[in-house]
Parts: structure tokens; sequence; C-alpha cells
């Protein structure tokens, strides 16, 4: 049986372009296909845009291997390219004398980790850095940065077309059928409905990859994993940042707390925290207000109370409901679940952002 074309990427959000991108330069022929009139319009657009150092992650974990080697890639790669980014660095406090034992196990698996630049501090010296912070010691953290994430995805975007791949829009994929050669037919709904068929299959649809996967017939047996939703919400500060560099308190289990961070444009935001929530919504709830302010000042007590304003929301994808174990990202590929030339990945929360190029990188070598 032929195929229209031999790798379809379903989802053109951070992961599906770097992705994208690494198969494209390999010289496969490449087709994103994405159900939103625009690149990056869920997961990719709703985060912290931080490009994070690789300090929490289990050592020796995806997490942890794919953030310490993308971020490095991401830094070259922006800097290459003209993506705006800047190494703004953060400061991790401890707030209270009982979070200390907890900084220096976070300063142990950040060096495990290969981050082996973060510098320990006292209350006082992480003060003459940042006047504004409350702490009675921190971990500054000199590759922590922040970048333009959607500046990243064209230039990711850009770099694919250039090696001959294409990125198609209003494209919904609403089923997938694997044909008796073992290749794919999608159906695509939008204005353009028809049936397209390829030999490699990568899901790579942040919030629905489960619910594509499940559409396909596995003959080992294999499941794919269940995706859980934790809102996450954000509150900005107006006029300039109190901070120079992005705050982060104690993580609190699998979330890194309500830390603030600094934008380009020198604009500061709090969040996000976290809800756990049926259904994709992204919806507001201004009645955690209290909540956020009483969080905030653990680590900033001068906060004027009517200047935050009402910001944006971004939902996770969990591999693990509340008060679980915290598993490592997900990307199953044949020798997974069996079916030669499909990769689908799931549960790509935080740090895919960071870590987006090293994830294409390995796909690319499934392939
Ligand atoms: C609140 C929050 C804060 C975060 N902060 C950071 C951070 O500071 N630093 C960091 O490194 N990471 C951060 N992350 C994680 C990072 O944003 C994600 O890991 C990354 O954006 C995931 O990208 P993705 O491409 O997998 O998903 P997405 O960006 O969601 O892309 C998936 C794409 O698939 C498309 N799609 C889905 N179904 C279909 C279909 N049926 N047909 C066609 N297309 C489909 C979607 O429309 C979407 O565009 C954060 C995440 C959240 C939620």
């Amino acid at each position: 049986m032929t195929a229209d074309i031999e790798t379809i990427i379903v989802g053109a959000g951070v992961v599906g372009l770097a992705i994208a991108r690494a198969l494209a330069m390999k010289g496969q022929d490449v087709l994103v296909i994405e159900q939103h009139g625009l690149i990056g319009s869920e997961i990719s657009s709703r985060n912290s845009e931080v490009i994070h150092a690789g300090i929490y992650y289990p050592t020796g974990s995806r997490r942890a291997r794919w953030c310490v080697a993308g971020k490095q890639q991401l830094y070259r790669f922006c800097a290459e390219n003209g993506v705006a980014h800047a190494r703004c660095e953060k400061l991790l406090v401890a707030t209270s004398e009982d979070q200390l034992p907890k900084l220096d196990a976070l300063a142990a698996t950040a060096a495990a980790n290969g981050v082996d630049d973060l510098v320990r501090l006292t209350g006082r010296q992480a003060r003459t850095l940042e006047p504004a912070v409350a702490c009675v010691a921190a971990l500054l953290s000199p590759s922590t940065g922040l970048v333009d994430s959607h500046g990243f995805m064209l230039a990711l975007q850009g770099h694919a077309e250039a090696h001959g791949a294409q990125v198609v829009l209003n494209s919904p994929i609403e089923a997938i059928a694997v044909r008796p050669d073992g290749s794919f037919a999608l159906d695509v709904g939008g204005e353009a409905a028809a049936t397209i068929t390829c030999t490699r299959l990568v899901l790579a649809a942040g919030l629905q990859s489960s619910r594509l996967a499940r559409m396909i017939d596995f003959a080992k047996g294999y499941v794919p994993p269940e995706t859980h939703y934790a809102k996450g919400q954000y509150y900005a500060l107006e006029g300039r940042s109190p901070f120079q560099r992005h705050i982060y308190p104690m993580p609190q289990g699998a979330w890194l707390g309500l830390h603030a961070t600094v934008d380009l444009g020198g604009r500061c935001k709090f969040g996000p925290d976290i809800e756990w929530i049926a259904t994709i919504d992204y919806s507001f709830d201004a009645s955690k207000l209290a909540k956020f302010i009483g969080f905030i000042k653990t680590y900033y007590p001068d906060l004027d109370p009517t200047s935050i304003h009402a910001d944006y929301t971004g939902i996770r994808p969990k591999l693990y409901r509340e008060g679980e174990a915290v598993p490592d990202f997900r990307v199953d590929g044949p020798q997974v679940h069996g079916h030669d030339g499909l990769v689908m990945l799931f549960g790509i929360e935080s740090p895919g952002l960071t870590a987006a190029m090293a994830i294409g990188d390995h796909v690319a070598m499934l392939y």
C-alpha cells in the first residue's frame, strides 16, 4: 500500500514543532497537522516561559536529562536564530528556618542532575541582589532564564519548513485507523475535510494525546495512559517588576509553588497555582485572590494587594491524579506498544518548553 506522506505529526505545539524540525532535518517527509488556526494555541502559549535549569526532577529521569540538555540547546538556538530570551537567573528562596533542609536537598538533586552552577546565599546576600525579597536563605540559579515561547515556536517551524516540512492549520484529526499493512489513515475535519495516509505517525497533541491514542487498536493489549488536567492561574502585577530575577518559593510536592516571574517586557506575574479539573476549562477564578496574596506575601511582604489583577490560566497534562506518585514524561514508541512507525507523547508538562529540542532529538532517534 502506498501512503500520501511519510510522517504525520499531530499537534503544532512546541513539542510537535521541535519533533518536526528534528525529523525534517533528518530528511523525512513531514506534515504537521494542527486543529487551531495558529501554532502553539494550547499548553505552549499558556505557561510561565521560564527556561528551567533542571533543579527539581529525579536524577536520571527524562525530565531531568532533557531539561538540562534542552536548556543548552534552547539558549544556543535562540542566540543563533534571533529568538528573544534572557538569562535572567532565579532565586529559589527558603522563607523559614524549617525549609533549609529542603533547600539543601534541592541543591544536591540539582548537582546530581548536572546543574553545577547554583550558589547558596544567606538571606542578607539574597536581599543585596533582590531588595524586595524576604527569605532566610536562597539558591541563585544563573542558568535559569526566560524565552519568548511564540518566537521560539515560529523559529522551529521556520527550520522545519526550510527542510521541507509542511504545517497545516485548522485541521482537527477526528479519527485514526490502522491499515492492513500497518500504515495509518487519518480523518481530518474542518473546511478541507479529507482522509490522509502516512507510514509514520507522531501524536504530540498535549491535552488530547490520550484521547487520540485511544482511537488506535493495539494488538499487544497496550493501553494508553489517561491524561488528567491540572489548571494553573496567573495574576499580573501593575507597573515595573520589583524583581529582576524569577523568585521561586519551596516546591510543594510536584508543584513548584506560586512563583514570581519576570517577562521580557519587565512585567512581573505570579502563578500558577494548581487546581485539578475534570474538563478543559480556561476560565479565571477571581475568588482565589486572597489566597494568592497570602502566599505571595511569604516572600514579597511589601505586595500592594490592589496592584495585582487577573491575567490568564493554563492546563497541565498530568499522568497521575492528585496525591499519586509523579511519573516521568512518556514517549511510547514501538518497543512499548508493538506498533511500528508510531510514537505517542503523554504527560509533557513542565519543563516541556525547556526540554522541547531534546524531546525532538529523542523522537528522531526512535525513527
Ligand atoms: C501553567 C503551565 C506553566 C508551565 N510553565 C513552563 C515553564 O515555565 N517552562 C517550561 O519549560 N515548561 C512549562 N510548562 C510546560 C510546557 O508549557 C509544556 O510542556 C509544553 O508547552 C507542551 O507542549 P506540547 O506541544 O506537548 O502541547 P501543546 O502546546 O498543547 O500542543 C499540542 C497541540 O496539539 C493540537 N491538537 C490536539 N488535538 C488535536 C487534534 N485532534 N487534531 C489536531 N491538532 C490537535 C493542539 O491544538 C495543540 O496545538 C508549563 C505548562 C503549564 C500548563
